[in-house]
């Protein structure tokens, strides 16, 4: 486990600090600035690879855009280490922040090759230094030996990763990546994405990775900061975000669950499915998060449920019941051999906990 799974700040193990930080923009159809950014604060740990995790529009890209310094904030400022880059009284152009970008779409200048590529992003040194640090570096992310090809004769994963090399290069103190696998398919994106994250650690690179892809951000990350409307709704280690989310919002955004109304006392609740155990105490009307893989059948116990829908993801299955006495519809994950059928009864029974969410009598 990295210093950052452990989820420790201290003031020397900071990279990063984001402080306030407000951006708006003008409104076309109410003209009224409205904010991307509203009072977002973060700290991102030396070495750690932080994922920056929201639906569409919900500031990603201005946060990053605004650590990169092509956007200037209304308020707020950004440290890297204990140096002020952008704030009241403070302002470092992009080019000398020390911060590495990785596009969406790689970015490479179609007319260099990979070594020149990466040459490119080194200034500051004679030829032949700046020729043998990129040699390093292409060597770190394995292509050394296409390091005279031109970027069309390289695959997307390829192109990534020289895309990578580049904003290593010059060793910045913080590696930015917006949505860096979108471009590749299903199956390169799951080899890139292992491939970049050993070379990140290899490099002991600090790295905020921005996407909307759950999966991807659980899998990549060693803390995941969930966005919402400019503003930071939960952050902590993949599993810990994961198995107990502080919001609706955030149970949702991270996963299928069913979302319940309880009426809970200390360590359990009433609801639609009996009386549940709970992750943490609560008293009173709560709503619920119960992930579909915490439920499962039963042929003698339970709540009486008809099976509605039935969906194969290869490693497991997903059905959708109706609960014979209230009508609601609930999701249970099994594994893939589960042999139940569409219009079959049936009985669910919890098999792991609820998690009580904020906004309720938690
Ligand atoms: P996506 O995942 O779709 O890329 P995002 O989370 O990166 O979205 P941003 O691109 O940061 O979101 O945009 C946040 C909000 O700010 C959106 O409502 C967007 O329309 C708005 N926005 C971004 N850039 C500008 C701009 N230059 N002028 C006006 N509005 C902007």
């Amino acid at each position: 486990m990295t210093a950052s799974a452990e989820n420790v700040t201290t003031v020397n193990n900071i990279a990063l600090s984001l402080n306030e930080l407000s951006k708006s923009y003008q409104d076309d159809r109410h003209n009224n600035p409205y904010p991307a950014i509203d009072n977002f604060s973060l700290d991102v740990i030396k070495g750690e690879i932080l994922a920056l995790l929201g639906p569409s529009g919900c500031g990603k890209t201005t946060l990053l855009r605004i650590i990169a310094g092509f956007e200037v904030p209304q308020q707020g400022s950004v440290q890297i280490a204990d140096r002020e880059i952008t704030g009241p009284k403070s302002w470092v152009v992009p080019e000398k922040r020390n911060v590495g970008f990785v596009f969406q779409d790689y970015a490479l200048f179609p007319h260099l090759n990979a070594l020149q590529n990466v040459m490119f992003g080194l200034k500051g040194m004679n030829r032949k230094k700046r020729e043998e640090r990129a040699k390093e570096v292409l060597d770190l992310v394995g292509l050394n030996i296409f390091s005279k090809r031109m970027p069309h004769q390289l695959s997307g994963g390829q192109q990534q990763r020289v895309a990578l090399a580049r904003a290593l290069a010059p060793s910045p103190s913080v590696i930015l990546l917006d949505e860096p696998f979108s471009n590749l398919d299903a199956a390169a994106r799951g080899s890139t994405r292992e491939e970049v994250r050993q070379i990140l650690k290899k490099a002991n690179a600090t790295t905020i990775l921005v996407t909307h892809d759950q999966e991807e951000a659980l899998s990549f990350a060693d803390r995941v900061a969930v966005m919402r409307a400019g503003k930071l709704e939960q952050i902590g280690i993949p599993e810990k975000v994961y198995a107990s989310p502080r919001t609706a919002f955030v149970a949702s955004f991270l996963g299928h669950t069913n979302l319940l109304w309880g009426n809970a006392t200390e360590n359990s609740a009433e609801t639609i499915l009996g009386c549940i155990p709970l992750s943490c105490p609560a008293k009173g009307n709560v709503l619920l998060s119960i992930r579909p893989e915490d439920l499962c059948f039963n042929d003698t116990v339970g709540i009486d449920a008809e099976i509605t829908h039935r969906e194969f993801k290869g490693h497991d299955l997903t059905f959708h019941c109706r609960l014979t006495t209230t009508g609601e519809d609930i999701e249970v994950q099994t594994d893939n051999e589960c042999a139940v059928k569409i219009g079959s009864q049936t009985k669910i029974v919890m098999k792991g906990v609820a998690v009580p969410l904020e906004g309720s009598n938690r």
